[in-house]
């Protein structure tokens, strides 16, 4: 007989000394808290985490989504057996057997922990007696450096857990430990990679978009709403406001040089977000600037833009390339709904030669000509809200 369960490890929080038993213990929370499953049990077994679902759940969906988890550093489906020899060898062979089947494997290895020093054999006489068995029973090859198919053993609290799959985790940190963030979030593909960049460092984010609304529809909102319930698998993700940006769009386009348009809408945009952060009791702004990726986003242009804001900006993609940003998009699964196109305000009022490296001095000028604290103003009336599952 056996059951099968997530065995989830957190290797990051291993590092934090003395405020350890805090981190795990918000971790077997945010875990909870999305399983979301009262009749679903996350305990904590000398450092790792156990989740055991009752019958009918689907256990690798589950484990897929507790890997979602900020601070969760992998999780694996384990069968679960008692502390018998010979019931631990007939499992781990029964296991290998499946997995050949699976992936037409030809070498394993195995890994075998014991934090019990009551158990009658070390690890090392497990991996030898075990690896035997696999090898004769089923007619693979062990290859220690590059198997293909790695059998973990691990024996604790009186139980072995017996895995093959490991799922890559999000790593970091669990969210909740690291305070509140105000995320300008566009549909694009960098700033939903942004958000849960620091989602991942242990942060609640309440996201803050921007639409061509009403001058365009609100197309752009549905679909950050969309990115939005991508992003709420991590817990992270607590509210998203979203500003019908359009007119203001269109006061600063009559006002301010063409050329200048673009750095203006982000300054108020930074505004509006500060402001927020005052409200939401936020302590940063983060955004998904990447050093020269666009006119906008040239040094120059960055300093200019955010001269003035109070508050410290986070620019967790600052030194990616596209690419890696790409891959982490498709890794949390929000780059296929940042690739449909969806008109925000970013496609309103385009001057045709955007300004790529504006002084301080002009950009200080343009600004003097609006009257910015009532253009927030306006934002904030034009603002509407979506709350998201968090475990703030
Ligand atoms: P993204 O892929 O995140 O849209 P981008 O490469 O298109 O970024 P920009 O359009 O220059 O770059 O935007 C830079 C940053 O400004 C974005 O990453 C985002 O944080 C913020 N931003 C831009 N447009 C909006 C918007 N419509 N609503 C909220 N924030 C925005
Ligand atoms: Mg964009």
């Amino acid at each position: 007989m056996y059951s099968r369960v997530c065995f989830i490890s957190y290797h990051e929080l291993g590092l934090k000394g003395k405020n350890r038993s805090v981190f795990v213990q918000r971790l077997v929370e945010n875990v909870r808290f999305v399983v979301d499953d009262d009749r679903t049990k996350v305990r904590k077994i000398s450092g790792r985490l156990i989740c055991e679902a009752p019958e009918g759940v689907d256990i690798p969906a589950l484990a897929q989504r507790i890997a979602q988890v900020p601070g969760v550093a992998s999780v694996s489906v384990a069968d679960v057996v008692g502390r018998s020899f010979d019931e631990i060898t007939a499992r781990v062979v029964a296991v290998a057997r499946t997995a050949i089947q699976a992936t037409n494997a030809q070498t394993f290895r195995i890994t075998a922990k014991r934090s019990n020093t009551d158990f009658a054999l070390t690890s090392r006489e497990l991996n030898e007696r075990l690896g035997s068995a696999v090898v004769l029973q089923t007619g693979l090859k062990v290859n220690l450096t590059q198997p293909d198919l790695e059998i973990r053993v691990t024996v604790v609290g009186g139980k072995t857990y017996i895995s093959a799959e490991k799922i890559a985790g999000a790593g970091g940190l669990p969210v909740g430990s690291s305070g509140r963030l105000i995320s300008l979030l566009s549909t694009g593909i960098d700033s939903p990679v942004a958000t849960w960049r620091m989602m991942r460092r242990g942060a609640v984010c309440i996201g803050l978009h921007f639409s061509g609304a009403p001058v365009l529809t609100d197309a752009s909102i549905r679909l950050v709403h969309e990115i939005g319930e991508v992003l709420e698998h991590t817990g992270g993700l607590a509210t998203i406001y979203a500003v019908a940006f359009g007119d203001i769009q269109r006061e600063i386009a009559s006002t301010v040089y063409p050329g200048l348009c673009v750095l203006v809408y982000r300054r108020v945009m930074l505004k509006v977000a500060a402001a927020l952060a005052m409200r939401e009791r936020a302590a940063a702004l983060v955004t998904g600037e990447s050093l020269g990726q666009v006119a906008s986003q040239t040094l120059e242009n960055i300093v200019a833009t955010s001269h003035g804001i109070e508050l410290p900006i986070f620019r967790p993609l600052i030194g990616d390339d596209k690419h890696d940003i790409v891959s982490d998009a498709q890794r949390i699964g929000t780059f296929d709904l940042s690739s449909r196109a969806a008109e925000d305000c970013c496609t309103l009022f385009m001057p045709r030669q955007p300004e790529t490296r504006v002084t301080l001095e002009r950009m200080e000028e343009a600004c003097a000509m609006l009257d910015i604290d009532l253009l927030v103003e306006q934002a904030f009336d034009a603002m509407t809200e979506r709350t998201y599952r968090c475990n703030r």
